[in-house]
């Protein structure tokens, strides 16, 4: 059992595991689970092979959720209290990290959603505040940040300022009316996705102009947007972020110091499987190629902030640890939600994931 190393620590950095149920198309290749949640805080490795006899590996974190858990026990008992010290002034991140097709998305859009709602929620029962909502979209794809819900799609600039920190220059905020805004809002993003993947990768028919009229068209030949989608998503990072802000009513209009305002971060990272092959190919960044110095960065940032030392930590090194510095470390809190395929095939990317998730304790 590991002790907890400093003031704090084990409330900052939760790391949560989720093992995703088998597939049907696993399930038809007759893939066995190998992975068994044992209780609420250990996943054991057995391997069902008898000409592969492995002793079987138990791995420790602050909760683990089976394959039958919904999303909702996992908000509940992972995330709710990370991702709502956003009313209490306080930053958050939610991380999902996991090989392409563990369960992130899957994960950080129930995530997410149960969080909104229990924000309003919060907001119906606290009338003694005054309380705005607001909403942007982040996609880092080869350390270039673009604005999910601009529809001109340009590169972003990072800037710092003493005050604020690091910002994102330029980028929409939506205050939010209502619960079908956001969900309207959600679904502009993974249009704004699919069109850069498009006009990056894939199709020469849109290279030129991109506008979410590419979007219409790329959902109308469904099958062939979701391929690009999948691709895409597997080397980008998405972040959606919350601000909340909230002052007194008595105060309002009298003294800014009463105003607290803080951001959740839901972070939906790229495939996990880049940066193992980032490890194996070396350190060289070399363009084009899918290493992704993003993802290489936030473990180091997530190893030496969960050392708890006083030691430089590398915010500076991607777009991806910039951005988020405000709500990484510091007073800020964080969940890691490593996703977990039980697929045989997948065993050794789930073996890298449990190891990264470790290496954040
Ligand atoms: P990723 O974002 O990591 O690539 P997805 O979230 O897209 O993976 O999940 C891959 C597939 O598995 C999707 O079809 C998704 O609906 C399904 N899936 C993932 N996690 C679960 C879960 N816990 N329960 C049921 N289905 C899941
Ligand atoms: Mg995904």
């Amino acid at each position: 059992e590991a002790v907890n190393g400093g003031v704090g620590r084990m409330d900052r950095i939760q790391v949560l595991v989720r093992l995703r149920p088998l597939s049907e198309k696993e399930v038809a290749r007759g893939e066995p689970a190998e992975w068994e949640c044992i209780n609420d805080t250990t996943i054991m490795f057995r391997s069902t092979f008898p000409d592969r006899p492995t002793a079987p590996t138990a791995y420790t974190f602050d909760r683990v959720f089976h394959s039958d858990c919904s999303t909702k026990e996992v908000y509940e008992e992972g995330v709710r209290e990370v991702a709502l010290s956003v009313v209490s002034g306080i930053n958050s991140s939610i991380f999902a990290y996991g090989q392409t097709s563990s369960g992130k998305t899957y994960t950080m859009t129930g995530v997410t959603e149960h969080t909104v709602a229990d924000i309003y929620d919060y907001i119906s029962k606290h009338e003694e505040r005054a309380f705005v909502l607001k909403f942007s979209a982040i996609e880092i794809y080869n350390e270039v940040v673009r604005d999910l819900l601009s529809a001109e799609n340009s590169p972003l600039r990072l800037w710092d300022d003493a005050e604020k920190g690091t910002y994102v220059e330029n980028l929409t905020e939506v205050v939010l009316r209502d619960w079908n805004h956001l969900k309207g809002l959600i679904s502009v993003c993974e249009g704004a996705i699919l069109v850069s993947s498009c006009a990056l990768n894939y199709c020469s028919w849109c290279l030129s102009v991109v506008s979410f009229a590419h979007y219409v068209i790329a959902t109308a030949q469904r099958r062939t947007g979701e391929t690009f989608l999948n691709e895409k998503s597997s080397r980008s990072h998405q972040i959606l972020r919350l601000t909340v802000e909230s002052s007194a009513r008595e105060f309002l209009g009298k003294d800014k110091s009463t105003t607290l305002v803080a951001s959740a971060n839901f972070v939906d990272l790229a495939g996990s499987e880049r940066a193992s092959q980032a490890l194996s190919a070396g350190t060289r960044l070399k363009e084009g190629c899918h290493i992704n110095r993003s993802l290489l960065a936030l473990g180091t940032v997530i190893r030496k902030l969960s050392m708890g030392s006083n030691a430089h930590i590398p915010y500076r090194d991607s777009k991806l640890t910039r951005i988020l510095q405000p709500s990484l470390g510091g007073n800020a809190r964080t969940a890691i939600i490593c996703t977990l395929s039980p697929a045989t095939s997948h065993i050794e990317q789930s073996r890298n994931t449990l190891l990264f998730g470790s290496c954040a304790k």
